[in-house]
């Protein structure tokens, strides 16, 4: 599943680079809106008269910019700092962190300007060098369904490859992997997929690959070798939970080689905040998410603001199934969490 949008919005600056040619020249062949914009930062072109109609307007946009900014951001507590990429993605997982962060028109932007990105990424590594720094390529957006777009993980796997002192990773719900498996990563980029229950992708995860698909999508990249982790998350409880969950940590025990070494899994329990919750229900009224407060316990959060999160009974079933049904299908694999 790759992003092909219906509008696509490339800021004037980005025409001077080969990739933003290439791309005006792609769209223009295409059946989609085209504009030439003056800034990729002050986007105005995207209709939409309602917090609905503005997102579902923006997911469907692309926008071709060139980064700027000099400083990358920190990204604590899982890679030193956050590679700019993309931004937003064309998923509409309807818990999506990005909600929160990126405003009502969370539009998908790409940057052609990847050699001066990776010229500044090679800044960062010097600077800390011998120690090791590590970016990560997703903190913003889902990456992948871009790729087929601007070729940039796959020029990013390599220059990463070429590193004695960096290393990559990312995260991703998609599943376009295959012009990835033949660069040579030399085990410096670590692939994690999200991945869920078919119930839980079908009724939250709108416009995001099956369950199926991203199984597949991991299994080849462990059999291009690189490094291999899993986010199980939300973890949802609803009436099948275990049988689901089962079938999915069993299909995925199938497409792993035996000799798959260093896997990861993260396991995230569903949890919301007052403000995710009114974001959600302004985009999706209908949710059949259950954010009933009464039926939570509350945690209190690093930053002060407080998490409804599932009641302890749940969270110790879920901790117990996970970690068992783990340590039995994926022998030698480390879970890196449970939250
Ligand atoms: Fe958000 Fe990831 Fe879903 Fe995209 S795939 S909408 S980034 S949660």
């Amino acid at each position: 599943m790759v992003f092909v949008p219906k509008r696509v919005l490339i800021e004037q600056e980005a025409l001077d680079y080969a990739l933003g040619a290439k791309l005006y020249a792609h769209f223009l062949k295409q059946d989609v809106e085209l504009k030439i914009i003056k800034s990729h930062n002050r986007v105005t072109a995207i209709p939409g008269k309602t917090p609905q109609e503005s997102y579902f307007e923006a997911k469907q946009t692309l926008v071709v910019g060139v980064r700027k900014s000099e400083k990358f951001q920190t990204c604590k507590p899982s890679a030193h700092y956050q590679l700019p990429l993309a931004t937003s993605c064309p998923g509409k997982c309807e818990y999506c962190y990005l909600q929160t962060n990126l405003g009502k028109k969370p539009y998908v932007r790409i940057y052609v300007n990847l050699d001066e990105i990776l010229a500044k990424a090679q800044e960062y590594i010097e600077a800390r060098k011998p120690e090791i720094t590590v970016f990560e390529g997703a903190a913003t957006s889902d990456p992948l369904p871009v790729e087929y777009l601007t070729g940039n993980l796959a020029k990013v796997i390599t220059y990463f490859g070429q590193q004695e002192f960096g290393r990559f990773r990312l995260v991703t719900k998609f599943t376009d992997v295959d012009s990835l498996l033949k660069v040579a990563h030399q085990g410096h980029t670590t692939f994690r997929f999200s991945i869920n229950s078919p119930y839980v992708i079908n009724t939250f995860e709108h416009n995001t690959p099956s369950m199926k698909e991203r199984i597949i999508a991991a299994g080849k990249i462990a059999g291009a070798n690189y490094p291999l982790g899993f986010i199980i998350g939300p973890i949802i409880f609803y009436e099948k939970w275990q049988e689901e969950y089962e079938v999915m940590l069993e299909e995925l025990s199938k497409v792993l080689p035996d000799s798959q070494r260093n896997l990861t899994f993260e396991l995230i329990t569903h949890r919301f905040t007052k403000r995710a919750k009114t974001n959600i229900l302004s985009l999706y009224p209908k949710t059949k998410l259950d954010m009933d407060e009464q039926k939570r316990q509350l945690k209190y959060g690093q930053f002060g603001y407080t998490k409804y999160v599932y009641p302890k009974d749940v969270l110790g079933d879920f901790k117990e199934f996970f970690t068992k049904q783990i340590e039995e299908k994926f022998p030698g694999a480390k879970i890196s969490y449970f939250v």
